[in-house]
Formats: structure tokens, C-alpha cells, sequence
């Protein structure tokens, strides 16, 4: 399966060791790594230990975050996402997320501009590392904390408002936009502009009980996968397919449970791979 890809997050209680060890056994190709997984490695082995399993890696999970009440704390924040890049060149990841941020009680129009700002204060120094710079609109019920860009759209005129640079671009995680009307026509043009950098995939599940970890496995929910996918190849995206899970109910399963039925899953979204 040359495109299917797992986020770390998606089998948080193994080691990345474990993950690296384990994710070809189900026929995994690319890993796409979250910070957390990466406590107590050594980051300049990471990239040469990812490639002696076999697999490939996608993206680093997660930069952004970038408004803040005061001056000194959005300068932090800029800060730890130039840490971010220099990790994720570290590791050999070609991209790092941005979850872009959110304080409760700003205004969202405040927040954007300081999401805008922010992406330009490190855009430079993620060229300069060959690092992409993907902007991952987050669902509106995330919009007070979590990240003010809910919307391809918004994403779109972060990037129109920088520039355009070819190093940023979006990632399109089902999760977070398929309800938007627009869909089609945001991913159309983001293939057109050359922005379909990434594609997360999970399901949506009724009813959802949790805000953050209840995500169903693809086919579990009321996403039109098919479709979302038909929209992405049209578009022109060949990357990776990229498994992105919260699930409590899930992370009490055995992993390897877990991981069987993501390779289901996947295989009959796309039985051609
Ligand atoms: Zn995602």
C-alpha cells in the first residue's frame, strides 16, 4: 500500500521504535511523526533508523499556534515553530503542520492576522530548510482555542496574502472540512495552485462524545470518503494517504487490533493500492 501513511498520535502507545518496527508488518509506507513520539530519541538518528524500516517520512505534527494576548508570547511562539523546522529538517520530515491557533475571548479576526504574521516571521527559515509549511484549517468547534482558520477558503488567503510561496500550501484533513459546501471547488483550486500538500483521513461519528478523541476509523461514520478522495485525485494530489485517529475508544483496543483494521479500512477506500 504505497500510499497509506500513519500518524504516530493514531498508535500513541507505541514507542517509535515499536511504530517503526511494526507499521510495515501491515503494509504501511510513510509515517508522519507527532513531537510526542519523539521523547527520548536521539533526533539526528531518526531520519537514518525511519529509512533502515523501510518507510517513509511524511510529515512532522505540529507547528502553529501562533496567536497570543501579548507581544512576547507570539514572539515565543515564532520561536518554538523555528524549532519545529529545525527539528523536522533534523529528522528528514519534508513538511511540518501548522495548527494555527486560537485565545479564547480574541477576536478571530485578530487571531488570523496574528496567524498571518506569524507563518511569515518562519516562512523564510523553512525554505531555507527545504521544510513545506502545510496549514491545516481546523473545524469550527475548534475555533476558540484551538485554531482560527476553519475553512480551505481562510487557508487559501493566507497563503494569496504571503505570496503564494511555493513552500506553503494546506492540508486537507477530512475530519475538519467535510462539511464545507465549498469543498470541492477549495480543493480544485488548491490542486491548481499547487497547495494540496496533505490529506488526513479518519471518519466522523454519530454522535460524536468527545470533542478531541472521538474519531471513528475511515467507513465507521458519515464522511463521504469517496467522494472526498474522487474531489483530491482530481485535483491532481498523489501524496500520501494519512491515517490521523483521536479515538479513546480505539487506544483501549490492542494496537495491533487497531492496526488491522486501519489496513481494512483502507484497502477498500482504495483496493487499487
Ligand atoms: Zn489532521
Amino acid at each position: 500500500m504505497s500510499r497509506l501513511c500513519i500518524h504516530t498520535i493514531t498508535t500513541k502507545a507505541l514507542s517509535l521504535e515499536a511504530c517503526l518496527r511494526v507499521y510495515p508488518r501491515y503494509q504501511v509506507s510513510g509515517i508522519t511523526l507527532w513531537e510526542s513520539s519523539l521523547a527520548g530519541c536521539q533526533p539526528s538518528r531518526i531520519a537514518g533508523q525511519i529509512q533502515d524500516a523501510g518507510l517513509q517520512v511524511v510529515s512532522l505534527c505540529r507547528g502553529g499556534f501562533f496567536p497570543a494576548v501579548t507581544a512576547g508570547d507570539r514572539q515565543e511562539a515564532i520561536n518554538n515553530n523555528l524549532r519545529q523546522i529545525e527539528l523536522a529538517y533534523t529528522i528528514g520530515a519534508p513538511m511540518l503542520v501548522l495548527v494555527c491557533g486560537a485565545v479564547p475571548g480574541q477576536r478571530l479576526d485578530d487571531s488570523r492576522c496574528q496567524i498571518t504574521d506569524g507563518i511569515a516571521a518562519i516562512l523564510p527559515q523553512a525554505q531555507q530548510a527545504g521544510v513545506k509549511l502545510a496549514i491545516e484549517p481546523l473545524h469550527p468547534m475548534y475555533a476558540d482555542h484551538r485554531s482560527a482558520i476553519n475553512t480551505m477558503r481562510q487557508a487559501h488567503q493566507i497563503c494569496d496574502a504571503l505570496g503564494s510561496p511555493a513552500s506553503l500550501g494546506i492540508a486537507v484533513d477530512v475530519y475538519h472540512v467535510w462539511w464545507d459546501p465549498n469543498l470541492q471547488a477549495e480543493i480544485e483550486l488548491a490542486g491548481k495552485l499547487h497547495r494540496l500538500f496533505a490529506f488526513h483521513l479518519c471518519d466522523w461519528l454519530t454522535p460524536t462524545t468527545d470533542l478531541l478523541n472521538d474519531r471513528g476509523l475511515m467507513g465507521e461514520g458519515c464522511i463521504d470518503l469517496s467522494q472526498i478522495n474522487v474531489w483530491m485525485e482530481a485535483a491532481g494530489f498523489t501524496g500520501f494517504r494519512e491515517v490521523e485517529i483521536f479515538s479513546n475508544r480505539w487506544w483501549s483496543q490492542d494496537p495491533a487490533t487497531f492496526l488491522t483494521a486501519i489496513r481494512e479500512s483502507y484497502r477498500s477506500l482504495y483496493p487499487s493500492d
